[in-house]
């Protein structure tokens, strides 16, 4: 079963640069043909009691994904961690070492995928060649088209699974770009299985 997720936003609760409702994520998500979102915002996950609580209040359709990992901003690059409790997205301050970060998140049971690792702005540096990343994303609102094009490489020549994610600020944004996932996904311990199994690859993009 492929599931269409995007897998990278933020919502203006908890990330202070979005404008991004909350309560628009399932309408928007179903609107652009996704089977759920996993929401990352910077340096906070949702606790499960606010992401079960949001579920009810959105009433998602049966089989709906909404979960959430979280983004952590290290000195060279964005990193996406997925499979960790709410505690660990602040443990450690913005702005360690990339691959210091990598090592503990994924000595703590996480997947990471690296954000919009070309992004002119806040790119990874050569390190990124030897980090062991899960996948790379290489399609986003915030990747120029030649800043995905180079990404794209940079996964070919690693060998490693490419996701496409919006990385939505505002809600117009969310599921611009997805990824298929071989299911069946329901929980973030199914999802983080999926990962490791690389069974995932950017969605096309021929929706409305
Ligand atoms: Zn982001």
């Amino acid at each position: 079963m492929q599931l269409r997720l995007d897998t990278h936003m933020h919502t203006r609760r908890h990330s202070p640069d979005s404008d991004l409702d909350e309560r628009q994520l399932v309408t928007q998500a179903l609107r652009r043909g996704l089977n759920g979102v996993v929401i990352t915002e910077h340096h906070f996950q949702w606790p499960e009691e606010e992401l079960a609580e949001l579920r009810r209040e959105l009433v998602a359709p049966p089989g709906f994904v909404l979960l959430s990992g979280f983004e952590y901003s290290s000195r060279k690059g964005d990193i996406l961690v997925y499979g960790l409790s709410h505690e660990w997205a602040q443990k450690y301050p913005p702005a360690r070492e990339p691959e210091e970060m990598l090592r503990i998140y994924q000595e703590a049971g996480a997947v990471c995928i690296a954000a919009h690792p070309t992004r002119e702005r806040i790119p990874f540096d050569d390190r990124i060649l030897d980090m062991p990343f899960e996948g790379i994303e290489v399609e986003s609102c915030n990747m120029a088209a030649h800043e995905q094009r180079l990404a794209r490489k940079l996964a070919q020549g690693l060998q490693l699974p490419m996701t496409g994610s919006s990385d939505a600020h505002r809600i117009e944004d969310l599921g611009a770009y997805a990824t298929a996932f071989e299911g069946p996904i329901e929980t973030m311990a199914d999802f983080v299985d999926c990962v490791r199994r690389g069974a995932f690859a950017p969605a096309d993009r021929n929706l409305s």
